[in-house]
């Protein structure tokens, strides 16, 4: 089995967006981490790899510092690890990456089945998976919650699909693409021993000619999405009262009188 798993190296949950009056938007010096639903599907990749044999590579297209989600990937237990990185590539859109991706997959070769996470946390488009999937012509399985069946040799998968009417049991022929729910399973904590793989593990970085994609289609400069203006809410405003009272009923009396005279009851 050749498994593929695709991250995204995002900014800490607890991290602010910061936009400016000019439209510059920042996440300030938020620390950096793997996208959390991304650990799903590398849990699931590994447990694939250990039940049916093979390798794991977890891919990234991001700059320089995405290098540290791939090593927490591998730390994890995935086998190698691939960056997809030049300075043409900044500023691409959904359509762009889902490209690169594609094209890098490609050039891996021989691939039985590739690995998301439902959806980024920062760009939270989860568009990805979808534009992977018809690059590369295959089936995409999303919202996977269990895989029910693997046949390495049959070439043929089931999986059971969660959605919001209940489950969905599907089947498809391999390769296949696939973006995983949280409940498919609990991701490992990463090994002293994979730990250490990973410091050491040189990961090679694949720039836009390794993997033959066209200027034309990446880039700021060439994206089908364009930010035409992103601007800060206000801020909110409102005060509190506290209601004090002698008696749990004189305080709930004198809430219900406010929130007549306000007309909200
Ligand atoms: C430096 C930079 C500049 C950008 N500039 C622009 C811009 O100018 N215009 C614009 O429209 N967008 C821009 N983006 C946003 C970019 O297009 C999205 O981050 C990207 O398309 C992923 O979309 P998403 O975050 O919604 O991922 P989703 O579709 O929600 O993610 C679905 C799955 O795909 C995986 N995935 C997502 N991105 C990657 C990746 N890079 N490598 C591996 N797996 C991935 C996720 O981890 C998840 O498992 C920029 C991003 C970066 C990092």
């Amino acid at each position: 089995m050749n498994i593929v798993v695709c991250t995204k190296q995002v900014p800490d949950t607890a991290a602010t967006l910061k936009v400016d009056e000019q439209s510059n938007v920042s996440w300030g010096d938020a620390p950096l981490v793997i996208n959390p639903w991304d650990e799903y599907a590398i849990e699931e990749a590994i447990r694939l790899k250990e039940k049916h044999g093979g390798k794991v590579t977890v891919l990234s297209v991001g700059p320089e510092q995405a290098r540290e989600a791939l090593k927490q990937a591998v730390a994890m237990g995935c086998d190698d690890a691939i960056l997809v990185w030049d300075a043409s590539l900044d500023g691409s859109d959904t359509l762009a990456t889902s490209y690169i991706l594609a094209q890098a997959i490609k050039k891996i070769g021989s691939v039985d089945v590739v690995l998301f996470g439902k959806q980024a946390i920062d760009g939270d488009t989860g568009l990805i998976q979808g534009g992977v999937a018809r690059r590369l012509g295959w089936p995409l399985l999303s919202f996977v919650a269990k895989i029910e069946e693997l046949d390495p040799a049959a070439k043929s998968i089931k999986v059971n699909r969660l959605l919001e009417q209940g489950r969905q049991a599907v089947t498809s022929q391999l390769p296949v693409v696939i973006s995983v729910v949280k409940e498919i399973n609990e991701p490992r904590y990463p090994s002293f021993m994979n730990i250490r793989k990973a410091s050491k593990l040189q990961i090679p970085v694949w720039d836009s000619g390794a993997i033959s994609v066209e200027a034309g289609k990446v880039g700021r400069a060439n994206a089908a999405t364009k930010w035409t203006r992103v601007f800060p809410l206000p801020a909110r405003t409102g005060s509190v009262e506290i209601i004090t009272g002698d008696s749990p009923q004189a305080i709930a009396s004198a809430l219900a009188d406010k929130l007549m005279a306000e007309k909200i009851i």
